[in-house]
């Protein structure tokens, strides 16, 4: 197996970026898959939201991209997920700085992950809310960025950012990264705006809209405190299914 890499990115916070990596990775162990999961923000929430302490991470990602440590030395496993983990620590936030005058920065990552992409079929990435150097680090390593996007007044602002930014990467260093998918999270269907903001997204992205809709639900709020998925915290609860079914359409787009 060749792992297929899905950056999850949008440079706006609160968007539900962490809650679809962790479920998306539960899910996607439950269909049978071989997942990591990749933490590049520093505030390490992926981390933490799969069972994974923090302070007990001795390289994580941030080992990896200053080059001390190889992923197979620096990767957790999520016993709640049954995933593994490349956390992020609190070190994290200085490799931004540190990396800058390192040699080919911008690809760590990328050459990291090749070490063992024949042993995942899905590597997802966590980007941080920013388009700086982990993000970047995060788009040169992908296949496909998967958006998560709130279906609020706001929510078309800045994607162009993203969207340029990907098609620079494209034409400069990974020919092949693309828009894998755009997702609306935290759907609330009898909000009226809600509807409208999601008609212009399927007008702006078509085929690039997952159908799949994610539904605002306290249970995949409440999962992180516990420290797993909302599919072994609540597998029946209604966020839980839809990040299911999302993962079934993911898998569907990616082995198409
Ligand atoms: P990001 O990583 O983009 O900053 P998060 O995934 O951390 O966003 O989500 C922001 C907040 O919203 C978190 O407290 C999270 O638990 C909550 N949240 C995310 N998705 C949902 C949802 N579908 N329903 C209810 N709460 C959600
Ligand atoms: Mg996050």
């Amino acid at each position: 197996m060749t792992a297929q890499v899905w950056a999850v990115a949008n440079q706006k916070g609160g968007v539900g970026k962490t809650t679809t990596v962790v479920n998306v990775a539960a899910s996607l162990v439950h269909l049978g898959k071989k997942v990591l999961i990749v933490d590049l923000d520093p505030q390490g929430n992926a981390t933490t939201g799969s069972g994974v302490n923090k302070t007990s991470i001795k390289h994580g990602v941030y080992g990896v991209l200053l080059c001390e440590a190889e992923v197979h030395e620096a990767v957790s496993h999520s016993k709640t997920g049954a995933y593994d983990v490349l956390g992020a620590n609190r070190a994290l936030a200085g490799a931004e700085v540190e990396l800058v005058q390192e040699i080919a920065r911008e690809m760590r990552l990328k050459n990291a992950l090749a070490q063992v992409a024949d042993q995942y079929d899905y590597i997802l990435i966590d980007c941080p809310p920013t388009l700086t150097l982990l993000t970047l680090n995060g788009l040169v390593a992908a296949d496909k960025v998967l958006v998560p996007m709130v279906c609020e007044y706001y929510s078309l602002e800045g994607i162009s950012d993203l969207v340029a930014t990907v098609r620079k990467i494209r034409m400069a260093i990974n020919p092949k990264l693309a828009i894998g998918g755009v997702v609306r999270t935290m759907f609330d269907k009898r909000s009226l705006l809600a509807q409208e903001v999601s008609e212009q997204l399927t007008e702006h992205f078509g085929k690039e809209l997952f159908e799949t809709v994610i539904p605002r639900n306290v249970r995949l709020a409440e999962a992180p405190s516990h420290g797993m998925p909302a599919l072994m915290y609540d597998p029946k609860a209604r966020g839980t299914l839809a990040y299911l079914d999302l993962a079934q359409e993911l898998l569907a787009r990616a082995e198409a």
